[in-house]
C-alpha cells in the first residue's frame, strides 16, 4: 500500500491525474496549483469547463491558506470535517490555485475527506488536490476501482481500496459565500444534520449561473432508461427494490429499509444493472424522502431526466 501511495504522489508531482478512493465516491485528482494537470481532469472526464472542482485538504489549516472560511461555517466544519461536507467560500487573491479549478469564479469548493487512504495521500503529497468524481461527465459515479476503469479506461492510475466507498454518495455542498448559507447539492451528510448547526440554511432552487454540476437536470445517469417509483418490473426491466423483498427484484438497495445502506449501494448496484445485454430499462422502487433519502432521490431524478432537458450542453 505504501508503494501505491508513493506511485500516486510521483504521478501528481509530474503533473498527472490519478484516481483515488474517498468515503463518498472515487475522485479524479490533480495538483490544484498546476493548471496543466487540472486541465487533464477536464479532458479525461469530458467535463465542461464551467463546472468547478472540489479541492481536497488534510485539515482546516490548509483551507486558511487559500480561502476565507467564515466564522458561521466553523461549528459545522469542526463537527463534520473530516467527512462528506464541501463548503464553498471566497478564494484568497493570489492563492496558489489553478484558474480552471474554480472555473474562473471568486469562490472555491473545499473538503477534508476522512477515507484513510485518501488522507495518507494528502499527508504524503502535502498540497491541495483538486478532484471531481472519477467518472465520465454526467454518467454514474464510481464507488470501486473497477467502475473507474470501466468509466475512464485503463490508462488512469487508480489508488485502490478493496472495499467500496463507505457513503457511496457525493458530498453535501453548502455555499457560505452568499448572505444566507445555501445548500447547493444534497449529499452524504443529511440536511437534517446540517440544520442542527444552520437552521436558517436556504435550499437553492434556481440556477442562474451554474454553481454546481449537481444542479444540472440530467446527471449521474446510466446508459439504460430509468423508471422511478416502480412497484414491480415490466418485461425486460431490471428491478432495483428498497425495503421488503419482492419476488421480482433483481437487487435490493436495503432489505431492512436502511437509507445509509441504500446510499452506499446506489451507484454500485446501478453499475451492475446498467447492462443493455440483459435489460431494456431499470425500474426503481420508491425511496423515502428523508435523511439520506433526499440525496438518493435527487440523484435518481437527475438520472431519469432525459438529456434533452439539460439546461446547458
Ligand atoms: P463532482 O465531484 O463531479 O460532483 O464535482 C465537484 C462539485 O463541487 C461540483 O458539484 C462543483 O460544482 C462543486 N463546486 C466546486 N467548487 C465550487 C464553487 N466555487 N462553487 C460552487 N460549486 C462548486
Ligand atoms: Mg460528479
Amino acid at each position: 500500500m505504501i508503494s501505491d501511495i508513493k506511485k500516486a504522489i510521483d504521478l501528481l508531482n509530474t503533473g498527472d491525474v490519478i484516481a483515488f478512493p474517498t468515503e463518498t465516491v472515487y475522485g479524479l485528482g490533480a495538483d490544484a496549483s498546476n493548471e496543466q494537470a487540472v486541465q487533464k481532469i477536464f479532458t479525461t472526464k469530458k467535463r465542461p469547463g464551467f463546472n468547478p472542482l472540489i479541492v481536497h485538504l488534510l485539515d482546516l489549516s490548509w483551507a486558511d491558506t487559500i480561502a476565507y472560511v467564515p466564522q458561521e461555517a466553523l461549528p459545522l466544519v469542526n463537527n463534520y470535517w473530516p467527512g462528506p461536507l464541501t463548503i464553498v467560500v471566497p478564494l484568497k487573491e493570489g492563492a496558489p490555485i489553478a484558474p480552471s479549478v474554480t472555473a474562473g469564479l471568486s469562490t472555491i469548493g473545499l473538503r477534508v475527506p476522512r477515507h484513510p487512504l485518501c488522507r495518507e495521500l494528502l499527508k504524503g503529497y502535502g498540497k491541495p488536490i483538486a478532484a471531481p468524481s472519477a467518472n465520465a461527465s454526467n454518467t454514474l459515479s464510481c464507488t470501486t476501482a473497477a467502475h473507474v476503469r470501466r468509466s475512464l479506461g485503463q490508462g488512469i492510475y487508480v489508488l485502490e481500496d478493496p472495499a467500496s466507498c463507505e457513503c457511496g454518495l457525493e458530498s453535501t455542498i453548502i455555499d457560505f459565500s452568499t448572505s444566507i448559507p445555501t445548500l447547493l447539492r444534497y449529499g452524504a451528510l443529511s440536511l437534517e444534520a446540517i440544520q442542527d448547526y444552520i437552521p436558517s440554511i436556504k435550499l437553492s432552487t434556481t440556477v442562474e449561473k451554474i454553481k454546481s454540476p449537481g444542479q444540472l437536470k440530467h446527471h449521474y445517469a446510466p446508459t439504460l432508461p430509468i423508471r422511478l417509483n416502480a412497484e414491480y418490473p415490466l418485461e425486460k426491466e431490471a428491478f432495483l427494490n428498497f425495503g421488503a423483498p419482492h419476488p421480482k427484484e433483481t437487487l435490493n438497495l436495503s432489505r431492512e429499509g436502511n437509507l445509509e445502506k441504500a446510499g452506499s449501494n446506489l451507484f454500485k448496484m446501478l453499475h451492475v444493472l446498467d447492462d443493455p445485454n440483459q435489460f431494456y430499462a431499470i425500474a426503481i422502487a420508491p425511496i423515502p424522502n428523508s435523511g439520506i433519502g433526499k440525496a438518493i432521490n435527487d440523484r435518481l431524478i437527475r438520472a431519469a431526466t432525459p438529456k434533452s432537458l439539460e439546461e446547458s450542453s
